[in-house]
């Protein structure tokens, strides 16, 4: 530990503004400002120091002729010391001023200033410290989070929620708080579980989302419910993820999809108009799963800028190019799109291309290059000029320019949507800067090949689509569902779905999903008694609110937007957590130690 002692440290004035107000209008006011030092300069004679206070930063500047007690202490100023200063605001001459701060054009003349604590040397710098290693920024989060940049994040996601609550409130939604000491919610992944002391043995789950007491508060008559709810799931934090996240979590009865992605346009057309200024232009486009599949390969399409993938099977029926028969032939299409902003490109650009397809999983990917009515190809020797010429007119390919195809299955959809996204990186085009679209009509099941069963896409209260009522137990995979996700930017921000509430179809769903009825019983035994007491039509849908506020704020990581995020293998530098306990406790809880 460093020596703090021998800083004299003195009673403090209250503050009458905040330094990062301050403006040309204040010149000639007498102001006290409280704050933490951020850099002090020495030039010999006078000393200056960049205050900050949550507002922002203002210079105040120590002259041993104005006062010469001021100047004695700012002397003793070290960086992160919180002071109390009393000055003149004033114009700094033209020379100094700084149009990078907004309080650039002033500065304050210090009069009185005492030190109100001191600081050890901060183990980063506050200022440029994004640099610093993550584990010392999260170790010392409280200092991390001084930074300006870290400031905004978390006041903006304090906006986010004010203008939700706001926006929801308005509409008659009720804010209620659901247990987070409860049973397993079947979103699919790994519980938290906290062992019972009074039940010794037993244990509660950390709920994965408010989902089931959602649909419960519906048939509790609520009628429409929201809640900016935390959410807990053990999964590997491989990517971008937290053990602990936000949802902004929603329910409404009465409704159908339309209603809900409706509303939901409007709120986020609010919250990007009141807190950036922007205009969406709502309703958001919404396109079936299976259209998104086949337009952009993926179902969190990035539809920022176009290549839309397009199908040229039509144009091979009968072709002589083996790598496109048999793709055909085994059920596939040949599908791709025209490379934007490439033009007459070299051979290593090309290969280039195949080399990225391969890196995505896929050994196929085709290119051909406009020259004149031909194309430059490896395939270019197998074609007819009639499929060569209908190639060039359906891609509307013009000279030089390049198209990339890939035959087969579905299977070929993650390297075609990842070819887009690369190829976007590539030659940055004309890119919307927020492009919302929704994704609707997911298919009702999956077939989970390990576990030789069918599971459910979203879960299990996903009501199916009306029309596929007749065939779910015959073709459960042909089943679509009444669901939808929000996508932003190819980055899912949510999902939701109107679900199920006849018991009836509830159970038909579950036998489908292969849970036995003791099980069912035992783990929703509950919900299917309440349907059995008047339960509304209802839906709702979930927001990542960390991945929203990432966003919006610009950031990559959503640990920059969370107050004290955990690192990949879900530790928490600062408090130690996750931490042995004492044999005592687990005594009380009747577990073993390791
Ligand atoms: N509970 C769901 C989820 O967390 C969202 C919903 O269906 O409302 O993904």
């Amino acid at each position: 530990m460093e020596e703090l002692k021998g800083v004299p440290v003195e009673e403090w004035e209250k503050r009458t503004r905040y330094c990062g107000d301050l403006r040309s209008a204040d010149v000639g006011d007498e102001v006290v400002l409280n704050g933490w030092v951020q850099t002090r300069r020495d030039h010999g004679g006078v000393i200056f120091i960049d205050l900050r206070d949550i507002s922002g930063l203002v210079q105040v500047v120590f002259n041993p002729e104005v006062s010469p007690e001021a100047h004695a202490v700012a002397r003793s100023l070290r960086s992160e010391y919180v002071v109390s200063c009393r000055g003149m605001v004033r114009a700094r001459p033209p020379e100094a001023v700084n149009p990078r701060l907004p309080t650039g054009e002033v500065e304050i003349m210090a009069e009185r200033v005492a030190v109100v604590s001191a600081s050890q040397t901060p183990p980063f710098e506050i200022e440029g410290g994004g640099e610093a290693d993550e584990t010392l920024r999260l170790r010392y989060r409280y200092l991390d989070l001084r930074r300006c940049e870290q400031r905004d994040a978390l006041i903006l996601r304090s906006r986010v929620t004010k203008e939700v609550r706001d926006f929801l409130a308005a509409r008659g939604f009720l804010e209620i708080e659901t247990p987070m000491l409860t049973k397993s919610t079947p979103e699919g992944a790994r519980d938290f579980v906290v062992p019972s002391r009074l039940q010794p043995g037993k244990f509660y789950a950390l709920p994965q989302s408010p989902q089931l007491f959602k649909q419960l508060l519906m048939v509790a008559g609520m009628e429409r419910y929201y809640q900016i709810a935390r959410c807990f799931r053990d999964e590997d934090l491989r990517a971008d993820r937290q053990p602990e996240f936000t949802q902004i979590d929603l329910e409404m009865s009465f409704v159908e999809p339309e209603d809900v992605m409706g509303l939901m346009d409007e709120m986020f057309a609010h919250l990007f108009r009141e807190l950036l200024g922007v205009e969406l232009n709502p309703p958001f486009p919404r396109l079936e799963w299976r259209e998104a599949m086949d337009r952009y390969g993926t179902d969190r399409p990035d539809t920022r800028w176009g290549m839309e993938i397009e199908d040229f099977s039509g144009l091979y029926a009968a072709t002589a190019c083996k790598v496109f028969r048999s793709a055909l032939e085994g059920g596939g299409r040949i599908r791709g799109f025209k490379v934007a902003g490439m033009r007459d490109p070299a051979r290593r650009e090309l290969d280039d291309l195949v080399a990225e397809a391969q890196r995505l999983g896929g050994g196929g990917l085709v290119w051909m290059v406009r020259e004149g009515d031909e194309i430059r190809s490896p395939v270019a020797k197998f074609l007819e000029p009639r499929e060569v010429e209908g190639t060039l007119r359906a891609a509307e390919l013009q000279e030089g320019e390049v198209l990339v195809v890939a035959a087969g299955g579905d299977e070929v959809n993650p390297v075609l949507s990842g070819m887009r996204s690369y190829c976007a990186r590539l030659h940055p085009v004309e890119a919307e800067r927020f492009s919302f679209v929704w994704v609707t009509r997911f298919p009702l099941f999956e077939w989970d090949d390990e576990e030789k069963r069918y599971k459910s896409n979203h879960h299990p209260f996903t009501a199916p689509s009306r029309e596929c009522l007749e065939f779910l137990e015959e073709r459960p995979l042909e089943a679509t569902s009444d669901s939808y996700d929000l996508v932003l930017n190819g980055v899912e921000l949510g999902g939701g779905s109107v679900r199920i509430h006849r018991p009836e179809l509830q159970e038909r769903v579950f036998r489908i999903l292969g849970l036995r009825e003791e099980e069912v019983e035992e783990k929703f035994g509950f919900l299917l008694e309440a349907f059995r007491y008047g339960p509304p039509p209802h839906g709702g849908i979930a927001f990542g609110l960390d991945r929203l506020v990432m966003i919006m704020a610009g950031r990559e990581s959503i640990r920059e937007v969370i107050a004290f995020p955990k690192t990949q293998s879900g530790a928490d530098p600062l408090t130690g957590a996750p931490d042995l306990v004492y044999q005592e406790q687990l005594k009380e809880l009747r577990l073993r130690p390791l």
